[in-house]
């Protein structure tokens, strides 16, 4: 017999969030997802569709008509695009600078695309002259990269290679995953095709969704296939028919998160996109400032990195591990390690959304210090100083 009692409350206790996902999430966000359950075809939960997809438009800073929230996590999104775009046969350039690249060619793979790969070191950008070179006499359907290598902590600049993808007809595919909220986004000036992202990084709401925007070609793209998608429930030209006018069940929203999801937008449009930007700057660059001033060093140069991902090469005499270990149990603080191929190497620091403060600044640069010398690894002081100093300024 199952003893019910045995299973106690739910009382994960209190974190701070500093991985690389899933990030700080606010109590409102949490508070709007306790809201009762309704119908999906209920009208109040359509009119919470609508201003969702509203709000996630000026999020993605687009005008898309097919823009929502796809039932899944960042992942779903990923296979979202990638399976509605691409038909078996079709080139696929996919840029690969890390984990979430490598996970773009397993999908394509997997559908039967033609895949071609433009390879970057773990740790730098993506250079536009390879993929020039990669698509020279080439027409591909698609070409796709992360905007935010979340692996590694590197930023990817889109202009450039979205004027490669129009210059070659092909779809400009990009991974917002991490970026959208954090940084700088605009869907129709950067002329994006397809793009989706995920709710528990910068938008600061638990996983479960993942914001998916379509540009008139992308859409045309979908419209125009020779074979059905293979993926039944991630097919956009069914799932579209359910948030469009036509209200078409297709299967049911997960109408909590969608409360969450509203309202972790709201949040946002509060506070503006150019404040929000600003402050993941901020508090980025004080951080580094803290970890340089340790006598520690950042993995990718000054120009490539990401505000809302920091990665920090391990010191030498530092057990990586054990020194995750102590920032969770000592001080509650979750961080990454290393992925692949920089296992071991470095730490994943993330100042994501909600979480991307001041206090967690200082709060993790005093915890790492403090873990380091009872490890007995040589640590400069004037971390907290030097931060500080960047704050005074900002
Ligand atoms: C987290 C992440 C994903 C995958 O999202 P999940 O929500 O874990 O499925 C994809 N791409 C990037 C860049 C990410 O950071």
């Amino acid at each position: 017999m199952l003893d019910a009692a045995s299973f106690r409350d739910i009382d994960p206790g209190q974190r701070v969030l500093m991985g690389p996902g899933p990030s700080d999430v606010s109590a409102r966000v949490l508070q709007a997802m306790s809201a009762p359950c309704i119908g999906h075809l209920d009208p109040y939960f359509l009119s919470v569709m609508d201003e969702t997809q509203q709000l996630l438009r000026s999020l993605f800073q687009t005008q898309n008509a097919l823009t929502i929230p796809v039932s899944g996590t960042g992942s779903a999104g990923m296979e979202t695009c990638f399976v509605n775009l691409v038909e078996p046969g079709d080139e696929v350039v996919v840029c690969v600078n890390g984990v979430f690249g490598t996970r773009m060619c397993d999908i394509v793979n997997r559908i039967g695309g033609k895949l071609t790969r433009v390879d970057a070191e773990w740790g730098r950008t993506i250079d536009p002259q390879a993929v020039r070179d990669a698509v020279k006499g080439k027409s591909p359907k698609v070409l796709a990269v992360v905007h935010a290598e979340t692996s590694t902590g590197v930023c990817q600049p889109l202009e450039e290679l979205s004027a490669i993808a129009k210059d070659c007809g092909a779809l400009f595919l990009v991974d917002m995953v991490t970026s959208l909220g954090g940084m700088e986004v605009s869907l129709d000036r950067m002329g994006i095709d397809a793009a989706y992202s995920g709710t528990q990084k910068c938008i600061s709401c638990p996983p479960g969704l993942s914001p998916v925007s379509f540009s008139e070609a992308g859409i045309n793209a979908i419209t125009n296939r020779k074979t059905p998608v293979v993926s039944w429930y991630l097919d956009m030209s069914m799932v579209s028919s359910y948030w469009g006018a036509e209200r078409k069940y297709h299967h049911t929203a997960p109408i909590n998160m969608i409360y969450g999801l509203r309202e972790a937008l709201r949040i946002i449009a509060e506070e503006g996109l150019e404040k929000r930007f600003a402050r993941h700057r901020l508090n980025h660059q004080a951080l580094v400032a803290g970890i340089e001033a340790m006598g520690l060093s950042m993995l990718v140069p000054e120009t490539e990195r990401l505000p809302m991902l920091n990665t920090i090469r391990i010191p030498d005499g530092a057990d990586d591990v054990l020194v995750r270990k102590a920032l969770l149990n000592g001080f509650g603080i979750e961080i990454g390690g290393g992925l692949g191929a920089l296992a071991g190497k470095v730490w994943r620091v993330g100042l994501m959304g909600h979480a991307a403060r001041e206090r967690n600044v200082f709060l993790f640069l005093s915890a790492l210090e403090t873990i380091l010398k009872t490890q007995g690894v040589a640590v400069k002081a004037g971390a907290l100083e030097a931060a500080s100093a960047v704050y005074s300024q900002g």
